[in-house]
């Protein structure tokens, strides 16, 4: 039987499958916060192993889980409904001593309460943050019930509702082949662990669970990461087909890590410089050696979420400062914080938004609360004198012109304060914006002629060209980025840049698919930016074709009236 998700790690897989399952294992601990202690303190431990395996993305989710496990906010929480039940129950009187059931359901209730309330936030990466507060809860409860996963016993295909990111952590290496889960999104955290691990993950499959209970155990699975395909009880020639995407896979790894110094261009040696998106100064590493040109977006949010207070200048100029060294004279674009009213930052106050998406959000902040943004200006100008760098700035949800005449101003401001204190500053700021707002495709001419760069943000262009939710998960699947309206907004942009002399770069997730890369070029964009574990994939694509090649697949591409006809045109090359 075949079914279908969304493609959230790239790869093939065929093997047994593994159920996340509890059992019994070691004696209850029927106290919440001792528990609590423990599991923070497993966690930490994780965290520890993970680092030290060369994994610092993951060694954060499990840092920040840690601290999750020790939230007052959640402990008290689960007392208060464990006191609630006791007041409840034989006679009215709290008793001194509770079951440890009461006590684990009463944790994982909580959690799970908590883990609710983000996974409504349209936010996509904070509402991705849901499983990692309810795998919290879950390990305090399996604490204090005395029970622990029954972990795979041979090399084995995940299938659950959502898949715990800390258990994932603990499988040992090798035992986990893919993962396919019927909750999740790209971003969720066992989607970034599958990249990590390098093993293929499928995310959002409808009807998952319910499809596999009907099936025999044993149930032999076969995962097509890219391709969002999931196939159980193979047939024959379904198992044909995965064994020859696993070898074409794997040739083209061998091929991409033959090329991994050579420079992103096409067949023809036009020259497209791949560069990589990151989230933390710790991915640059990670960047570097998948042959990374620069850095096209450097998302800066990791300064501002999940702490009670705002980072500091000299910590913010800090954490840009290693990024611009670690990349030397290569372009690094900073992006300015990119956040809205719908995430929980309590110390900037934000209010709620009816509708967040289009609310105040990304730089719609700087009209209300100038000093945020300045302060962050003032901390690239400083990184780039630390580095001895020209740091690039880059204005997110740019909309207007008024837009880009706030963010010189801003930056005007910070200058001038550095100035006036005689702070060290980079001697100039290359300021760029974002389009991944319609108006900012149709007015590209006016925009680029005060901007040094456009970088087109195509996760948030298609959610706002289609007006589909970009975390809606019914719209997954037809959220599609190569749909024809997405790629003539993109021409507009291209075309608008030209007449203003400036180039455009591509961001969003839409650069880092091959077949996405290919159908840009052919636009015309001049450079594109992605996750660093797909510069391989995207460098080999365009060596593929010159760029005559891809200037008549773009035109074709363009004249299609529905995403499947692009696709469609794209595969057929
Ligand atoms: C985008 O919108 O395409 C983008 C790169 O920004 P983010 O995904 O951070 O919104
Ligand atoms: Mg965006």
């Amino acid at each position: 039987m075949e079914l279908r998700g969304v493609g959230a790690a790239p790869g093939v897989a065929i093997g047994p499958v593994w159920r996340l399952d509890s059992g019994a294992a070691s004696e209850p601990l029927p106290d919440i916060r001792a528990a609590a202690d423990r599991a923070a303190a497993d966690l930490t431990a994780l965290a520890v192993r993970v680092r030290a395996a060369g994994r610092p993305d993951d060694a954060a989710i499990f840092e920040a889980q840690a601290l999750m496990a020790l939230d007052p906010m959640l402990l008290e929480t689960a007392e208060a409904k464990v006191a609630a039940a006791a007041a409840a129950s034989v006679g009215g009187r709290a008793r001194a001593r509770h079951s440890a059931d009461l006590l684990a359901a009463a944790v994982e209730s909580s959690a799970r309460e908590a883990a609710d309330v983000l996974a409504t936030l349209p936010d996509e990466l904070l509402a991705a943050r849901a499983a990692d507060v309810r795998d919290v809860g879950g390990r305090i409860a399996r604490v204090i019930a005395g029970r622990s996963i029954a972990l795979p016993d041979r090399p084995s295909i995940a299938l659950a509702e959502d898949l715990p990111p800390s258990v994932t952590a603990e499988i040992p290496e090798g035992l986990l082949l893919g993962i396919a889960l019927e909750r999740g999104s790209a971003v969720s955290h066992a989607a970034i662990l599958a990249r990590g691990l390098g093993i293929p993950a499928v995310v959002a499959v409808p009807e998952l669970l319910a499809a596999a209970a009907t099936a025999p155990d044993g149930l032999e699975v076969g995962l097509d990461g890219a391709a969002g395909r999931v196939l159980l009880a193979p047939t024959a020639i379904q198992h044909a087909e995965l064994e020859a995407a696993a070898a074409e896979l794997a040739r083209a790894h061998e091929a991409a890590a033959a090329l991994r110094n050579a420079p992103g261009q096409t067949a023809d040696g036009h020259l497209v410089p791949l560069l990589a998106n990151i989230g933390r100064p710790d991915d640059a590493e990670r960047a570097l050696a998948a042959g990374a040109e620069g850095v096209g977006l450097f998302r800066t949010e990791f300064l501002f979420v999940g702490r009670s207070d705002a980072p500091s200048e000299d910590e913010q100029a800090e954490a840009y400062a290693e990024v611009l060294r670690a990349f030397g004279s290569r372009p690094v674009v900073i992006r300015l914080l990119d956040i809205g009213g719908d995430k929980p930052v309590p110390y900037l106050h934000l209010e709620r938004e009816d509708n967040p998406f289009l609310g105040v959000r990304g730089l719609r902040l700087g009209y209300r609360d100038r000093d945020l943004l300045v302060t962050q200006l003032r901390a690239i100008a400083r990184s780039g004198a630390m580095a001895a760098a020209t740091p690039w700035v880059m204005a997110p949800m740019v909309a207007t012109v008024e837009d880009v005449e706030l963010v010189h101003a801003l930056a005007a401001q910070a200058v001038e304060d550095l100035d006036a204190h005689g702070v060290a500053r980079a001697a100039s700021l290359k300021i760029g914006i974002m389009v991944e707002v319609p108006s900012a495709a149709l007015m590209a001419p006016e925009l680029g002629r005060r901007v040094a760069f456009f970088s087109v943000g195509s996760n948030d262009l298609t959610q706002y060209v289609l007006a589909m939710d970009r975390t809606h998960p019914a719209l997954a699947t037809v959220a599609d980025a190569l749909h024809p309206a997405v790629l003539r907004a993109i021409r507009l942009t291209v075309d608008g840049a030209r007449q203003a002399g400036i180039e455009v770069a591509v961001c969003g997730e839409l650069g880092g698919d091959p077949l996405g890369a290919q159908v840009l070029v052919g636009l015309g964009v001049a450079e594109l930016s992605m996750d660093a574990a797909r510069i391989g994939a995207v460098r080999l694509a365009l060596r593929a074709r010159t760029l005559a090649e891809l200037q008549e697949l773009a035109a074709r591409a363009l004249a299609c009236g529905t995403a499947s006809e692009v696709r469609a045109v794209l595969e057929g090359g």
